[in-house]
């Protein structure tokens, strides 16, 4: 495995690295310009100067060649003068327009010869600059500059220097520049590792603190000594999620102790029966009278399975709600007829009121037993007479299904605590009535699952209306009803 340590290092080595080969480019490139600049500006000086004389004093020039000597009749030399030019102009040539030599200073040496493109530049009047090599390959910057006499070019004069001094002061650089980039470069190499060590300490004291948590000794919390805002944010990140997975292993913890105390009354219960039953010899209506009261027992024990599992799988990593276009006016009307019958066992007014509403994404089977989770309390805790109402209305962007009752309402105190698992508001009237204290659970259970809510309206004495809120189908238009 990677580590991070050696991440941060390799990281930090070629950054740094990268820098420094930028910076090191930059800095030769600079250097170099420079020195050229500086060499072709000290030869344009020369050249300019030597050409101003030429042009003033051309007598000073001993031609090489007998026909442009010919060429400067008239012209009276000085010899001692000449002498002296060219001991000063030691390095410098002096070129007929068409290339040959006709002149040169006292310490002259054969250059390879200019370029044709080179020398027609300076034919048009242009100063151009280029580098030969000498004969011991060190390179000559050279410039060949035009001397005019009456806008007719005269000569060429060249000037050169050795740029020796120049490479050697570059080897020079490169050298320093190397040698402080190794520098820098151990330097990274070094400190990364230091701030690598610096920033994975507190990871390792947390991480060796959750080796040593384990599950009974869960209430133990990561305690950081680190002075820095991110890490006793992760800390603080650690201990809340601790705190969750503690509240999520206590509230497992007792509805695992709900879940079998509530099992346990009737399993009891039906021991209890079937031993006196079976105590002595009974008369077959006996036998039937028994079965019949312990079959209320075992129906009890049967739902309570039922909306365990329900619970269970609403609340597994995997949703078992598949959600479709549903119309819900439909789904409510099937309902009601089903329900019918109960509500007028029980003498309760039955009715549906819809409005229209556009199509919400849901699992009707889900749905369904939501809706039968509430209407069932609804029909259950009315006393007769009363009347349940189903009502189906759009409030923005949500549907509302209603199931409001004339029932006795909820006191306040009970509100908070009303969707948890085996919560009962009145716990010796649901448990006559067959409650388990499960089916809000699962309403707000399946509420979650479709990105919904549950919420409750009540009054002691008046009633209460419990709402169910669905997302509306984004696209309303074409399925308004
Ligand atoms: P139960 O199976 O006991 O009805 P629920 O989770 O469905 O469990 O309801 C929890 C408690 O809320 C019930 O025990 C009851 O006290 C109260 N309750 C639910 N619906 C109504 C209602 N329509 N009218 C009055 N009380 C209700």
């Amino acid at each position: 495995m990677k580590s991070f340590r050696g991440l941060v290092r390799q990281s930090t080595l070629v950054l740094i690295a990268g820098l420094i080969l930028i910076f090191t480019i930059l800095v030769y490139w600079g250097f170099d310009t420079l020195l050229h600049q500086y060499v072709d500006s000290r030869l344009f000086a020369l050249a300019e100067t030597l050409g101003r004389l030429i042009q003033q004093r051309p007598d000073l020039v001993l031609l090489l060649d007998e026909d442009l000597l010919s060429r400067e009749e008239g012209v009276v030399r000085n010899e001692e003068e000449s002498r002296q030019l060219r001991e000063a102009a030691h390095s410098v040539r002096l070129l007929s327009p068409d290339g040959r030599m006709v002149w040169k200073g006292s310490e002259v040496v054969s250059r390879p010869p200019m370029e044709l493109a080179a020398l027609e530049q300076v034919r048009r009047g242009e100063t151009v600059y280029d580098t030969v090599q000498a004969w011991d390959a060190s390179p000559i910057r050279r410039v060949s500059f035009p001397i005019l006499f009456q806008g007719d070019l005269r000569y060429i004069l060249q000037a050169e220097a050795s740029l020796l001094f120049s490479q050697k002061t570059l080897t020079g650089l490169s050298l320093l520049l190397m040698i402080v980039s190794v520098g820098v470069l151990a330097m990274a190499w070094v400190s990364s590792g230091w701030l690598a060590r610096k920033v994975l300490g507190p990871i390792r004291i947390l991480s060796a603190t959750a080796a040593t948590i384990s599950e009974p000794d869960a209430r133990k919390r990561f305690v950081l000594d680190a002075p820095y805002e991110e890490f006793q944010q992760l800390t603080h990140a650690f201990n809340a999620m601790m705190d969750r997975l503690q509240m999520s292993r206590e509230s497992q913890g007792y509805f695992v102790d709900y879940a079998a105390h509530e099992m346990q009354t009737p399993l009891t219960v039906l021991q209890a029966n079937l031993e006196v039953t079976l105590n002595k010899a009974r008369t077959i209506e006996e036998y039937r009278d028994a079965l019949i009261n312990n079959l209320e027992h075992v129906e009890r024990l049967v739902t309570l399975t039922r909306e365990l599992l329900t619970l269970t799988r609403l609340a597994g990593d995997r949703t078992p709600v598949r959600r479709a276009l549903l119309d819900l006016q439909s789904l409510l009307q099937e309902l009601i007829d089903e329900l019918r019958v109960l509500a007028e066992d029980r003498q309760i007014g039955l009715s549906l009121q819809v409005e229209p509403t556009p199509l919400v994404l849901g699992d009707a089977q889900w749905l369904k037993q939501a809706v039968i989770n509430l209407l069932d309390n609804a029909i259950r805790y009315t006393p007769p007479g009363g009347e349940v109402t189903v009502r189906l209305r759009a409030t923005n962007e949500w549907v509302a299904v209603s199931v409001e009752d004339t029932g006795p309402g909820i006191e306040s105190q009970h509100l908070p605590y009303l969707f948890e698992r085996f919560y009962r508001a009145d716990f010796a009237r649901a448990r006559d009535c067959g409650g388990t204290g499960l089916g809000l659970p699962i309403v707000k259970g399946i509420a979650d699952a479709h990105s919904g809510t549950i919420t409750l309206e009540t009054e002691v004495g008046k009633g209460s209306i419990f709402t169910l809120l669905l997302p509306a189908d984004k696209n309303p238009s074409p399925s308004i009803r």
